[in-house]
């Protein structure tokens, strides 16, 4: 049996970092990634036989736990059928259907394979509706890593962004502009600077790339008149909240406080492909029908709509729909919250935490920051010692504190409870 150590240090001859996506790497918190060897339920085991309650689900995806029946049953039967015919199949108009029903105002989906592609994808669909190139996007709102949107806020108001990679060159981000996220008047500043030439604005309304930050209902209620005005696209990042924090996503949260709510086009993944490569993005028939084939706006893939992953998101799809479901998830992720709170009070640790649906996110501070500096201002070096400390302890969160928290319908009460104990002796 190899250590996670061995692993880690061969991983990394051969693989950038070791790792194939940046996060699991532990460079923000330090020490050893965990190398998974497989998982049931609300658990995972790494590589050393250690066992741990699982708070990221994959990043979201894993909303019913890993290994449901039937989930695996349906991926099993699909996989015999065949894993891939690049042409077209029943289970995608299932899925489309399935996703369409459950959102209103979405008329027609299109299935990719990641939600970096989705949001790429609306992006383009937006310009080519509109007409227009401009597109304002918040700090410490991830959208995938196209790269028109890796982009950071340049200095003073409502300024054009600068790359936060090498290789993006300037010239590709010149048309994306960089707000404060909840941030009314920076708003308003480049509405009435740049409204006629904006395509979109692109937004995670409850963003779980820089742990969890809502959007403020007076933010949002400005956010969808300033775009209707101007005939800016409203689009929803829902990838991580889509099917996460409610059955119809944050624009649902939102339309229960702002009569009429809808976004313009949504983006969703991770939870509808319950950890298979998928995602989507949808909008009306009108907005969707710019597409190719139909329209002008070039968009394809090998893989999309892949049947094995459309079974996988359709299996879980219809076992998120079941009555009861997100409430008895709420409840589960509310209490974890609640203890992780009462722990905190009880050893006169500064924390605040927030919750909608399955999704969670906490800081080590005295009030609930509401945007990007805010939340890289909260006490790191104690969230990094907590981190480790609950690791010890066989409690998995995400590795950086920036990012959300996940609660899958497998974990029990017990399972809180248990990190909850975690949480206090760590604390
Ligand atoms: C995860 C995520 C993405 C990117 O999805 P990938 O499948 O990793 O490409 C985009 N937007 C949001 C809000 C996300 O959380």
């Amino acid at each position: 049996m190899s250590t996670n150590q061995e692993l880690f240090e061969r991983a990394q001859r051969v693989i950038p970092g070791g790792v194939n996506s940046p996060v699991r790497a532990f460079r923000a918190v330090g020490g050893t990634p965990r190398f998974i060897a497989r998982a049931q339920g609300a658990y995972l085991w790494d590589a050393e036989g250690q066992r741990y309650i699982d708070y990221i689900g994959s990043w979201g995806p894993m909303i019913l736990g890993h290994g449901h029946p039937a989930v695996l049953e349906a991926v099993q039967r699909a996989a015999a059928e065949g894993f891939s015919f690049g042409a077209p199949t029943e289970r995608e108009i299932e899925l489309a259907e399935a996703i369409i029903a459950f959102v209103p105002g979405l008329e027609q989906i299109r299935l990719v394979s990641s939600g970096t592609e989705a949001a790429m994808s609306a992006i383009r669909l937006a310009r080519g509706a509109t007409g227009r190139a401009k597109l304002i996007k918040f700090e410490g709102c991830y959208h995938g890593h196209a790269d028109a949107l890796l982009v950071k806020a340049g200095s003073g108001l409502a300024t054009f962004g600068h790359p936060t990679s090498a290789g993006v060159p300037p010239e590709v981000v010149q048309h994306t502009i960089v707000l404060e996220y909840n941030n009314l008047a920076q708003l308003e500043a480049a509405f009435a600077e740049h409204g006629r030439e904006l395509a979109c604005v692109m937004i995670e309304p409850i963003a779980g790339n820089m742990n969890f930050v809502r959007a403020s209902v007076p933010f949002m209620q400005r956010l969808r008149e300033l775009c209707t005005a101007h005939g800016a696209l409203l689009v929803f990042d829902e990838v991580m909240t889509g099917f996460r924090v409610a059955l119809g996503g944050a624009q649902s949260v939102y339309a229960k406080v702002i009569p009429g709510f809808r976004p313009d086009i949504s983006v969703f993944g991770k939870v509808i492909g319950g950890g298979m490569p998928l995602a989507a993005f949808g909008s009306s028939r009108d907005i969707m029908q710019q597409l190719a084939p139909l329209g002008p706006v070039y968009q394809a893939g090998t893989l999309s709509g892949n049947p094995v992953a459309t079974a996988c998101g359709l299996a879980t799809l219809r076992e998120i729909a079941k009555p009861g479901f997100y409430e008895a998830l709420a409840a589960r992720t509310r209490s974890l919250v609640d203890g992780l709170t009462a722990a905190a009070r009880d050893a006169g640790v500064p924390f605040v935490g927030d919750c909608e649906g399955g999704m969670f996110g906490f800081f080590f501070a005295g009030s609930l920051p509401q945007h990007y500096s805010a939340v890289m201002a909260t006490d790191k070096e104690r969230f990094n010692r907590f981190f480790h400390g609950l690791l010890a302890r066989g409690v998995y969160l995400a590795p950086a504190l920036y990012e959300a928290g996940f609660v899958s319908a497998a974990h029990s009460d017990d399972d809180i409870a248990a990190t909850v104990a975690a949480a206090r002796a760590a604390l």
